[in-house]
């Protein structure tokens, strides 16, 4: 499907809850976030009935994300329902790996192709200071994991600060040449004053070639990360919740006042 602009719509990143088991700096506050009560949080019903209409209008590509996906009960559950869907060519999850060592086989045997993992440091103590206390052994796990699990290819989201060349980037850069798993580095947002910028290594941020489309855990579906545009999908039929997106995706994204990264997945 084409939006006002030619742009072939075609790929819908679903956020599964607005919940988190790490605190990374630039994403949440210390002491968390006030919670979208259990009510307004979209079923698994809801969605997967969503992304049907949604296929069927022209979406191939599916990201589930968060929060932290795999920190919602039952998301492999989700998985399975979505994979059941015919026309879904892409099928992939951003994670923060940290409960992957659990769930990866399940995950993969629910029909999930592939995974990318965030990691800004491959240091311990720069990694448990910019997630706020998380353990990246865990992390290095959930990555083993996951290639044990077939759910390749891993590519690893690096979030930096100014430059490719910064010395986290550089080793995250030489520890993903070791282990087989592709580096994307993407520039830390300030979504609220619209900061943003293309992802190295990845197709984010590239406003004229633009192909998503983002439904928020509490049902509300945004045409841009960078936009208070959203259609309450409770409130449209959700195909006419799809043309609405597509006919108010802005050319351009400017900011999000009403929507946090961890609302809408990134
Ligand atoms: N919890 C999962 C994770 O961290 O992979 C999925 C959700 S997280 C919001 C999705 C991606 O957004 C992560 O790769 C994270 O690094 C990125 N992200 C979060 N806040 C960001 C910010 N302010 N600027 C750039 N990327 C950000
Ligand atoms: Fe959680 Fe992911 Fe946000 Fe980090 S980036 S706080 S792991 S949702």
């Amino acid at each position: 499907m084409l939006d006002r602009f030619n742009r072939q719509i075609n790929y819908l990143r679903i956020s599964v809850t607005d919940r988190c088991n790490l605190r990374c700096v630039y994403c949440m506050p210390e002491e968390g976030i006030k919670l979208i009560d259990h009510g307004s949080v979209l079923s698994f019903e809801e969605i997967t009935e969503f992304t049907k209409v949604a296929v069927e209008m022209g979406i191939t590509k599916v990201r589930i994300t968060g929060g932290e996906p795999l920190a919602r009960r039952g998301t492999v559950n989700l998985v399975r329902m979505l994979s059941g869907i015919n026309g879904i060519e892409d099928l992939s999850m951003t994670t923060n790996a940290i409960l992957l060592p659990k769930y990866a086989h399940e995950l993969k045997e629910a029909g999930l192709m592939r995974v990318n993992i965030s990691l800004d440091s491959i240091d311990p103590e720069k990694y448990r200071l910019i997630t706020r206390g998380g353990n990246i052994q865990k992390v290095f796990d959930g990555i083993s994991a996951a290639m044990n699990a077939g759910l390749s290819p891993i590519k690893i989201n690096c979030v930096i600060k100014k430059s490719i060349d910064e010395p986290d980037a550089i080793a995250v850069k030489k520890y993903c040449g070791r282990n087989d798993l592709i580096a994307r580095f993407i520039y830390e947002m300030d979504i609220e004053k619209g900061e943003f910028g293309i992802v190295h290594g990845g197709s984010g941020g590239d406003c004229a070639n633009c192909n998503r489309l983002r439904l928020t855990s509490d049902g509300f579906l945004k045409p841009c990360l960078f936009s208070d545009i959203s259609i309450n999908i409770r409130k449209t039929n959700y195909n006419e919740a799809v043309l609405l997106a597509l006919e108010q995706k802005p050319k351009c994204g400017l900011n999000s006042t009403s929507h946090k990264f961890y609302n809408i997945g990134g």
